[in-house]
Protein backbone atom coordinates (compact mmCIF):
# COMPACT_ATOMS: atom_id res chain seq x y z
CA UNK A 1 0.00 0.00 0.00
CA UNK A 2 0.97 3.75 -0.52
CA UNK A 3 2.24 5.32 2.41
CA UNK A 4 -0.33 7.88 4.35
CA UNK A 5 2.38 10.78 2.86
CA UNK A 6 1.37 13.50 1.39
CA UNK A 7 2.49 17.59 0.85
CA UNK A 8 0.35 20.41 -0.29
CA UNK A 9 1.69 24.25 -0.33
CA UNK A 10 -0.96 26.43 0.53
CA UNK A 11 0.74 30.01 0.04
CA UNK A 12 3.84 31.09 -1.65
CA UNK A 13 5.85 34.53 -1.55
CA UNK A 14 8.44 34.40 -4.73
CA UNK A 15 9.97 31.01 -4.80
CA UNK A 16 9.48 30.14 -1.10
CA UNK A 17 6.83 28.08 0.03
CA UNK A 18 4.10 27.62 2.92
CA UNK A 19 3.11 24.02 3.22
CA UNK A 20 1.71 21.32 4.72
CA UNK A 21 3.28 17.85 5.40
CA UNK A 22 1.30 14.86 6.53
CA UNK A 23 2.93 11.66 7.65
CA UNK A 24 2.01 8.36 9.05
CA UNK A 25 2.71 10.20 12.76
CA UNK A 26 1.11 13.62 11.86
CA UNK A 27 1.12 16.75 10.09
CA UNK A 28 4.29 19.23 9.65
CA UNK A 29 3.86 22.48 9.13
CA UNK A 30 6.62 23.85 6.33
CA UNK A 31 9.14 25.26 5.94
CA UNK A 32 9.97 23.43 9.17
CA UNK A 33 13.14 22.57 11.06
CA UNK A 34 14.00 19.72 12.46
CA UNK A 35 15.81 18.89 15.51
CA UNK A 36 18.62 16.44 15.07
CA UNK A 37 18.92 13.68 17.76
CA UNK A 38 21.60 11.59 16.09
CA UNK A 39 21.06 8.14 18.54
CA UNK A 40 17.73 8.75 19.54
CA UNK A 41 17.73 11.45 21.60
CA UNK A 42 17.97 15.50 20.86
CA UNK A 43 20.69 16.11 23.35
CA UNK A 44 20.20 17.20 26.51
CA UNK A 45 16.04 17.85 26.14
CA UNK A 46 13.09 15.24 26.77
CA UNK A 47 10.42 14.81 24.36
CA UNK A 48 7.94 16.69 26.64
CA UNK A 49 10.45 19.45 26.05
CA UNK A 50 10.71 19.33 22.28
CA UNK A 51 6.79 19.10 22.31
CA UNK A 52 6.78 22.74 24.82
CA UNK A 53 9.19 24.50 22.21
CA UNK A 54 7.17 23.56 19.10
CA UNK A 55 9.19 20.87 17.32
CA UNK A 56 6.91 19.09 14.99
CA UNK A 57 9.66 16.41 13.39
CA UNK A 58 12.63 15.21 14.49
CA UNK A 59 15.52 13.53 13.16
CA UNK A 60 17.29 10.47 13.81
CA UNK A 61 20.58 8.63 12.68
CA UNK A 62 20.42 5.35 11.00
CA UNK A 63 24.31 4.74 11.13
CA UNK A 64 24.22 4.87 15.13
CA UNK A 65 20.89 3.24 16.10
CA UNK A 66 22.07 0.56 13.93
CA UNK A 67 25.29 0.48 15.36
CA UNK A 68 23.48 0.47 18.67
CA UNK A 69 21.70 -0.26 20.49
CA UNK A 70 20.68 -1.88 16.67
CA UNK A 71 17.90 -1.79 14.83
CA UNK A 72 16.84 -5.97 15.45
CA UNK A 73 16.38 -4.21 19.20
CA UNK A 74 14.70 -1.48 18.42
CA UNK A 75 12.29 -3.25 16.14
CA UNK A 76 11.52 -6.07 18.93
CA UNK A 77 10.43 -2.98 21.14
CA UNK A 78 7.89 -1.97 18.73
CA UNK A 79 9.84 0.72 16.59
CA UNK A 80 11.68 3.86 16.85
CA UNK A 81 8.55 6.18 18.05
CA UNK A 82 8.22 3.97 20.81
CA UNK A 83 11.25 3.60 21.62
CA UNK A 84 12.20 6.71 21.88
CA UNK A 85 9.06 8.17 23.32
CA UNK A 86 8.19 10.63 20.40
CA UNK A 87 4.61 9.54 19.05
CA UNK A 88 5.14 12.89 15.90
CA UNK A 89 6.79 12.28 12.15
CA UNK A 90 10.58 11.32 12.79
CA UNK A 91 13.22 11.36 9.63
CA UNK A 92 16.14 9.08 9.88
CA UNK A 93 18.95 9.84 7.33
CA UNK A 94 20.68 6.50 5.61
CA UNK A 95 23.74 6.45 7.67
CA UNK A 96 25.39 7.46 4.52
CA UNK A 97 27.07 10.58 5.75
CA UNK A 98 28.54 9.48 9.17
CA UNK A 99 29.87 6.39 7.06
CA UNK A 100 31.67 9.16 4.89
CA UNK A 101 32.99 11.03 7.88
CA UNK A 102 34.94 7.86 9.44
CA UNK A 103 37.54 9.12 6.81
CA UNK A 104 40.20 5.99 6.31
CA UNK A 105 38.01 3.65 8.08
CA UNK A 106 36.22 3.56 5.65
CA UNK A 107 36.36 2.10 1.27
CA UNK A 108 33.88 2.58 -0.69
CA UNK A 109 32.91 0.35 -3.50
CA UNK A 110 29.69 -0.44 -5.64
CA UNK A 111 28.30 -2.66 -3.13
CA UNK A 112 28.35 -0.05 -0.56
CA UNK A 113 30.47 1.73 2.39
CA UNK A 114 32.73 -0.77 4.27
CA UNK A 115 33.68 0.49 7.77
CA UNK A 116 35.26 -0.42 10.46
CA UNK A 117 32.56 0.80 13.76
CA UNK A 118 33.85 3.83 15.49
CA UNK A 119 32.46 2.26 18.66
CA UNK A 120 34.76 -1.45 19.11
CA UNK A 121 36.55 -1.51 15.17
CA UNK A 122 33.89 -4.29 14.02
CA UNK A 123 33.83 -4.73 10.46
CA UNK A 124 30.32 -3.54 8.69
CA UNK A 125 29.17 -3.08 5.10
CA UNK A 126 26.32 -0.79 4.48
CA UNK A 127 24.45 -1.51 1.35
CA UNK A 128 21.53 0.69 -0.11
CA UNK A 129 19.50 -2.29 0.38
CA UNK A 130 20.66 -2.23 4.06
CA UNK A 131 19.67 0.98 4.41
CA UNK A 132 16.30 0.66 3.46
CA UNK A 133 15.81 -2.75 5.29
CA UNK A 134 17.29 -0.96 8.42
CA UNK A 135 15.08 2.06 8.36
CA UNK A 136 12.31 -0.44 7.99
CA UNK A 137 12.53 -1.84 11.28
CA UNK A 138 13.63 1.52 12.84
CA UNK A 139 9.95 2.56 11.31
CA UNK A 140 10.92 6.39 10.88
CA UNK A 141 7.88 8.19 8.74
CA UNK A 142 10.93 9.30 6.14
CA UNK A 143 13.45 7.44 5.37
CA UNK A 144 16.74 8.45 2.81
CA UNK A 145 18.22 6.82 0.16
CA UNK A 146 21.82 5.48 0.77
CA UNK A 147 24.05 8.09 -1.08
CA UNK A 148 27.35 8.72 -1.99
CA UNK A 149 29.20 11.45 0.21
CA UNK A 150 31.82 13.48 -1.53
CA UNK A 151 34.87 15.72 -0.24
CA UNK A 152 35.01 18.63 -1.74
CA UNK A 153 36.76 20.41 -3.73
CA UNK A 154 36.74 17.28 -5.79
CA UNK A 155 38.06 16.97 -9.37
CA UNK A 156 35.08 17.05 -11.59
CA UNK A 157 35.39 12.98 -13.40
CA UNK A 158 35.27 12.33 -9.20
CA UNK A 159 31.94 14.20 -8.72
CA UNK A 160 30.64 12.86 -12.16
CA UNK A 161 31.37 9.10 -11.16
CA UNK A 162 30.27 9.59 -7.17
CA UNK A 163 27.00 11.07 -8.78
CA UNK A 164 26.74 8.10 -11.15
CA UNK A 165 26.68 5.31 -8.35
CA UNK A 166 24.57 7.16 -5.90
CA UNK A 167 22.00 7.19 -8.54
CA UNK A 168 22.48 3.75 -8.94
CA UNK A 169 22.12 3.01 -4.91
CA UNK A 170 19.06 5.27 -4.69
CA UNK A 171 17.56 2.64 -7.53
CA UNK A 172 18.32 -0.59 -5.30
CA UNK A 173 17.45 1.27 -2.08
CA UNK A 174 14.32 2.13 -3.74
CA UNK A 175 13.58 -1.58 -5.20
CA UNK A 176 14.16 -2.74 -2.21
CA UNK A 177 11.87 -0.56 0.02
CA UNK A 178 9.53 -1.05 -2.47
CA UNK A 179 9.74 -5.09 -1.75
CA UNK A 180 9.17 -4.47 1.77
CA UNK A 181 6.05 -2.39 1.23
CA UNK A 182 4.67 -5.12 -0.72
CA UNK A 183 5.79 -7.97 2.14
CA UNK A 184 3.55 -6.16 4.14
CA UNK A 185 0.94 -5.24 1.99
CA UNK A 186 -2.90 -6.11 2.66
CA UNK A 187 -2.54 -6.50 6.41
CA UNK A 188 -0.66 -3.78 8.93
CA UNK A 189 1.35 -6.76 10.31
CA UNK A 190 4.04 -5.99 12.60
CA UNK A 191 6.81 -8.63 11.91
CA UNK A 192 6.58 -9.43 7.81
CA UNK A 193 9.29 -12.57 9.17
CA UNK A 194 8.70 -14.41 5.95
CA UNK A 195 11.01 -16.16 3.93
CA UNK A 196 12.05 -13.99 1.52
CA UNK A 197 12.66 -11.33 4.18
CA UNK A 198 13.56 -11.43 7.84
CA UNK A 199 13.13 -7.52 7.93
CA UNK A 200 10.05 -6.31 10.27
CA UNK A 201 8.46 -3.38 9.05
CA UNK A 202 7.59 -0.93 11.96
CA UNK A 203 6.10 1.36 10.29
CA UNK A 204 4.13 0.32 7.12
CA UNK A 205 3.56 4.28 6.61
CA UNK A 206 6.83 4.99 5.86
CA UNK A 207 7.79 7.59 2.69
CA UNK A 208 11.29 7.47 1.26
CA UNK A 209 13.58 10.88 -0.09
CA UNK A 210 15.74 10.21 -2.58
CA UNK A 211 19.07 13.00 -2.52
CA UNK A 212 19.70 14.91 -4.82
CA UNK A 213 24.08 14.64 -5.09
CA UNK A 214 26.82 16.73 -7.51
CA UNK A 215 28.69 18.69 -5.51
CA UNK A 216 29.02 22.13 -6.72
CA UNK A 217 28.90 21.50 -10.63
CA UNK A 218 25.39 22.41 -12.33
CA UNK A 219 25.46 20.30 -15.04
CA UNK A 220 26.02 16.96 -12.68
CA UNK A 221 23.15 18.37 -10.13
CA UNK A 222 20.74 18.68 -13.34
CA UNK A 223 22.13 15.14 -14.30
CA UNK A 224 21.66 13.83 -10.80
CA UNK A 225 17.82 15.27 -10.72
CA UNK A 226 16.71 13.49 -13.36
CA UNK A 227 18.27 9.72 -12.70
CA UNK A 228 16.62 10.59 -9.62
CA UNK A 229 13.44 11.95 -10.66
CA UNK A 230 13.47 8.74 -12.99
CA UNK A 231 13.72 6.47 -10.29
CA UNK A 232 10.48 8.39 -8.26
CA UNK A 233 10.42 8.75 -4.40
CA UNK A 234 7.69 10.42 -2.48
CA UNK A 235 10.10 13.15 -2.06
CA UNK A 236 13.73 14.91 -2.71
CA UNK A 237 16.80 16.03 -0.79
CA UNK A 238 19.10 18.48 -1.74
CA UNK A 239 22.72 16.57 -0.25
CA UNK A 240 26.02 17.33 -0.36
CA UNK A 241 26.19 21.03 0.80
CA UNK A 242 27.41 22.31 3.94
CA UNK A 243 30.06 20.18 3.97
CA UNK A 244 32.55 23.74 3.56
CA UNK A 245 32.23 25.36 0.29
CA UNK A 246 31.33 28.83 0.54
CA UNK A 247 28.30 30.43 1.64
CA UNK A 248 27.38 31.81 -1.83
CA UNK A 249 28.17 28.52 -3.82
CA UNK A 250 25.80 26.62 -1.24
CA UNK A 251 22.80 29.44 -2.41
CA UNK A 252 23.45 29.07 -6.04
CA UNK A 253 23.11 25.03 -6.01
CA UNK A 254 20.46 25.90 -4.46
CA UNK A 255 19.00 28.20 -6.58
CA UNK A 256 19.62 25.83 -9.82
CA UNK A 257 18.69 23.03 -8.05
CA UNK A 258 15.12 23.57 -6.42
CA UNK A 259 13.16 24.58 -9.19
CA UNK A 260 13.77 21.35 -11.01
CA UNK A 261 12.42 19.04 -8.09
CA UNK A 262 8.48 18.28 -8.36
CA UNK A 263 6.63 21.42 -6.78
CA UNK A 264 4.39 18.93 -5.02
CA UNK A 265 6.73 17.40 -3.19
CA UNK A 266 8.60 18.67 -0.34
CA UNK A 267 12.30 19.57 -1.07
CA UNK A 268 14.74 19.06 2.19
CA UNK A 269 18.31 21.05 2.35
CA UNK A 270 20.07 18.57 4.56
CA UNK A 271 22.10 19.35 7.24
CA UNK A 272 21.59 23.14 7.12
CA UNK A 273 21.93 25.56 8.90
CA UNK A 274 22.31 28.85 10.52
CA UNK A 275 19.49 31.42 10.67
CA UNK A 276 20.42 33.37 7.52
CA UNK A 277 21.10 29.91 5.92
CA UNK A 278 17.65 28.68 6.38
CA UNK A 279 15.98 31.86 5.19
CA UNK A 280 18.28 32.31 1.89
CA UNK A 281 17.25 28.96 1.21
CA UNK A 282 13.52 28.97 1.81
CA UNK A 283 13.10 32.33 -0.58
CA UNK A 284 15.08 29.40 -3.11
CA UNK A 285 12.82 27.32 -2.64
CA UNK A 286 13.37 24.46 0.10
CA UNK A 287 10.66 23.34 2.81
CA UNK A 288 13.03 21.27 5.12
CA UNK A 289 16.18 21.49 7.09
CA UNK A 290 18.23 19.95 9.78
CA UNK A 291 21.16 21.14 11.29
CA UNK A 292 22.84 20.58 15.00
CA UNK A 293 23.61 24.09 15.37
CA UNK A 294 20.95 25.12 17.92
CA UNK A 295 21.44 21.66 20.35
CA UNK A 296 25.34 21.48 19.61
CA UNK A 297 26.15 25.72 20.26
CA UNK A 298 23.52 25.43 23.33
CA UNK A 299 26.13 23.12 25.35
CA UNK A 300 29.13 25.57 23.70
CA UNK A 301 27.19 29.02 25.40
CA UNK A 302 26.12 29.87 22.41
CA UNK A 303 22.43 31.33 22.37
CA UNK A 304 21.19 32.66 19.74
CA UNK A 305 18.72 35.69 20.75
CA UNK A 306 16.41 38.13 18.61
CA UNK A 307 19.43 40.74 19.26
CA UNK A 308 21.77 38.78 17.87
CA UNK A 309 23.94 36.09 19.16
CA UNK A 310 25.08 36.20 22.73
CA UNK A 311 28.32 34.36 24.70
CA UNK A 312 26.84 33.21 27.59
CA UNK A 313 29.70 32.63 30.00
CA UNK A 314 30.87 36.19 28.79
CA UNK A 315 31.57 38.14 32.62
CA UNK A 316 29.10 41.20 31.83
CA UNK A 317 26.43 38.49 32.23
CA UNK A 318 27.68 37.84 35.60
CA UNK A 319 24.80 39.84 37.68
CA UNK A 320 22.71 40.38 34.50
CA UNK A 321 19.45 39.80 36.27
CA UNK A 322 17.87 39.89 32.78
CA UNK A 323 15.79 37.52 30.51
CA UNK A 324 17.95 35.62 28.16
CA UNK A 325 16.19 37.14 25.71
CA UNK A 326 13.31 39.12 26.61
CA UNK A 327 11.46 38.65 22.64
CA UNK A 328 11.33 34.62 23.97
CA UNK A 329 8.43 33.11 25.93
CA UNK A 330 10.47 29.57 26.43
CA UNK A 331 10.88 28.18 29.75
CA UNK A 332 14.35 29.61 30.14
CA UNK A 333 13.60 32.90 29.13
CA UNK A 334 10.48 33.15 31.13
CA UNK A 335 11.72 31.31 34.36
CA UNK A 336 15.57 32.50 34.66
CA UNK A 337 18.22 35.28 34.34
CA UNK A 338 21.81 35.27 32.39
CA UNK A 339 23.41 35.64 35.59
CA UNK A 340 21.76 32.47 36.76
CA UNK A 341 22.35 30.79 33.07
CA UNK A 342 25.63 32.25 33.08
CA UNK A 343 26.24 30.91 36.77
CA UNK A 344 24.95 27.18 35.32
CA UNK A 345 27.69 27.26 32.44
CA UNK A 346 30.57 28.11 34.06
CA UNK A 347 30.32 25.67 36.89
CA UNK A 348 29.54 22.86 34.79
CA UNK A 349 26.30 22.05 35.47
CA UNK A 350 24.56 20.12 33.40
CA UNK A 351 21.46 22.42 33.53
CA UNK A 352 23.09 24.40 31.45
CA UNK A 353 22.82 22.23 28.21
CA UNK A 354 18.93 21.78 29.36
CA UNK A 355 18.05 25.09 29.58
CA UNK A 356 20.19 26.82 26.61
CA UNK A 357 19.07 23.99 24.19
CA UNK A 358 15.63 24.40 25.41
CA UNK A 359 15.97 28.63 24.29
CA UNK A 360 17.72 27.84 21.61
CA UNK A 361 15.40 24.87 19.59
CA UNK A 362 12.50 27.39 20.53
CA UNK A 363 14.69 30.31 19.03
CA UNK A 364 15.10 28.29 15.73
CA UNK A 365 11.65 26.48 15.64
CA UNK A 366 9.89 30.30 16.52
CA UNK A 367 12.17 32.25 13.59
CA UNK A 368 10.64 28.89 11.15
CA UNK A 369 7.21 30.09 12.71
CA UNK A 370 7.91 33.91 11.81
CA UNK A 371 8.90 32.38 8.17
CA UNK A 372 6.09 31.06 7.38
CA UNK A 373 4.13 33.71 8.52
CA UNK A 374 6.17 36.10 6.14
CA UNK A 375 5.54 34.00 3.07
CA UNK A 376 1.66 33.98 4.38
CA UNK A 377 1.64 37.93 4.36
CA UNK A 378 4.38 38.20 1.22
CA UNK A 379 6.85 39.90 3.71
CA UNK A 380 9.95 37.32 3.35
CA UNK A 381 12.03 39.90 2.17
CA UNK A 382 11.88 42.10 4.93
CA UNK A 383 12.26 39.14 7.42
CA UNK A 384 15.96 37.90 5.12
CA UNK A 385 16.78 41.69 5.42
CA UNK A 386 16.37 42.06 9.72
CA UNK A 387 17.76 38.10 9.75
CA UNK A 388 21.17 39.25 7.78
CA UNK A 389 21.03 42.07 9.60
CA UNK A 390 20.78 40.60 12.87
CA UNK A 391 23.55 37.07 12.45
CA UNK A 392 25.85 38.79 10.26
CA UNK A 393 26.97 41.38 12.16
CA UNK A 394 29.81 40.06 15.37
CA UNK A 395 28.51 38.94 18.39
CA UNK A 396 26.27 41.29 20.30
CA UNK A 397 28.53 41.01 22.95
CA UNK A 398 31.93 41.16 21.85
ZN1 LIG B 1 14.13 31.56 25.25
Amino acid sequence: MAPPFSFRVLHTDGAARRGEMTTAHGVVQTPAFMPVGTRGAVKAVTPRDLREVGAEIILGNTYHLWLRPGDGLIARLGGLHRFIGWDGPILTDSGGFQAFSLGEKRVITEDGIRFRSHLDGSEHLLTPEGAAEIQAQLGPDIAMVLDECLAQPAPLSAVKESTERSARWARRCRDRFLQLRDLCAGEWRLDSETSESRTRVTNPGQAQFGIIQGGTVPELRTLSVERTLAIGFEAYAIGGLSVGEPADTMYSVVAHTAPQLPAGSPRYLMGVGTPIDIVEAVSRGIDLFDCVMPTRNARNGQLFTSEGRLTIKNARYADDGGPLDPACACYTCRTHSRAYLRHLFVSGEIGAAVLNTIHNLRFYLDTMARVRQAIVFGTLETLRQSLQAMFSRPLSDS
